[in-house]
């Protein structure tokens, strides 16, 4: 038991969605919103995950939401490193006399600036060490990709802000491969709220829109179709309204961020050299990521590659999983995992 303790390790996923921490041996004991609520005088932090975004679209003037990371970059990294803070206090807490060692994913457009960063916040919040490794990497050991072999495996990586396009083989992503695409589930979002603004006329809130993408969304026309009701603000008459919306509507409205993402495989498909190809048609493409979850998504992008398309089976949890894989896996990521101090 002691010994357990003291050892105690944590992976935690730093998400521009979510932020998740895998305490190995326990599994995931933190799965919150990475949103965090300020107050708009002095900055002085309010809330912090799920109890933050709440607040979302409901907010007194008095108090502003953040998305501390934003488009896979660190936006406010005072934030970032509060809200870090907080959920590895959170979690390791409890046994504050043993200071844990933490894996942190972080998305593949962090500079070494904003690293360095996320490993101050993370021996600020006690760790003894800090390691990094690049999301798209966790996500594929969290899905259980062979990223050991000698043989290219391809992962997307579809989060809030970014989709982390990836070739792995041999513990590394293959350079010239890895990418990271400004478009995921947030721009899906956008692109239904304004969908709904321009046919209806009618103002819809951050939030209906993901619930209507998660109701009744599909990258390619469901059939039979579903519709679900939305209620907004008139834009014109400024009282509360409510329409119903077609799944085919909403295919429609997202049309134009999901095919950004296919042109983003297609490209890295492209300019993959072609040994590791040939891997990628052998063994299919690796979905994870909350995004991964839009249905048919992966149809559609079998459909454009010719390539089979295997969705995670937990695609929300694959990079935090793969944060405390990782931590037992130390010898084999060496040349990509960084290590603070
Ligand atoms: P990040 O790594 O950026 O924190 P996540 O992997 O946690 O992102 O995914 C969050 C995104 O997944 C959000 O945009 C959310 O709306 C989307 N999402 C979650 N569940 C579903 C679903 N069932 N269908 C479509 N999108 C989903
Ligand atoms: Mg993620």
């Amino acid at each position: 038991m002691l010994r357990a303790l003291r050892s105690q390790r944590l992976g935690v996923d730093l998400g521009t969605a979510n932020v998740l921490v895998y305490q190995v041996g326990q599994g995931v004991v933190i799965d919150e919103p990475s949103v965090v609520a300020v107050s708009a005088s002095d900055r002085r932090i309010e809330a912090i995950g799920h109890a933050a975004r709440e607040m979302v679209g409901r907010t007194p003037g008095s108090l502003r939401i953040l998305r501390p990371l934003q488009d896979g970059v660190i936006a406010d990294y005072l934030v970032t490193e509060a809200m870090l803070r907080y959920f590895i206090e959170r979690s390791a807490g409890r046994y504050r006399m043993f200071r844990p060692e933490i894996m942190v994913a972080v998305p593949t457009g962090v500079t070494t600036v904003e690293q360095r960063a996320v490993m101050d916040a993370g021996i600020a919040a006690g760790a003894k060490r800090v390691h990094l490794i690049p999301e798209p990497l966790a996500a594929a050991i969290g899905a259980n990709v062979p990223i050991s072999l000698p043989s290219g495996s391809m992962v997307v990586n579809l989060g809030g802000g970014t989709t982390e396009i990836a070739v792995v083989s041999l513990n590394d992503i293959v350079a010239d491969c890895s990418g990271s695409l400004r478009v995921g589930g947030n721009r899906l979002d956008d692109a239904i709220r304004t969908y709904i603004k321009r046919k209806y006329n009618l103002m819809i809130g951050d939030r209906s829109a993901e619930e209507i993408k998660i109701r009744i969304g599909s990258a390619v026309v469901l059939e039979p179709a579903e519709t679900m009701e939305v209620r907004g603000r008139d834009q014109v008459q400024g009282l509360p309204r409510t329409v119903t919306i077609t799944s085919d509507e909403v295919t429609e409205a997202i049309a134009e961020p999901v095919e950004q993402i296919l042109r983003g495989v297609r490209s890295v498909l492209e300019s993959t050299p072609p040994e590791l190809a040939a891997d990628i048609i052998d063994k299919g493409i690796v979905m994870t990521g909350g995004t991964a979850l839009l249905r048919s998504l992966g149809k559609l992008l079998s459909r454009e590659t010719g390539i089979a398309v295997h969705v995670a089976e937990t695609p929300l949890l694959c990079t935090a999983l793969g944060t405390g894989i990782a931590l037992d896996h130390f010898d084999m990521l060496q040349k990509i995992v960084i290590s603070h101090p």
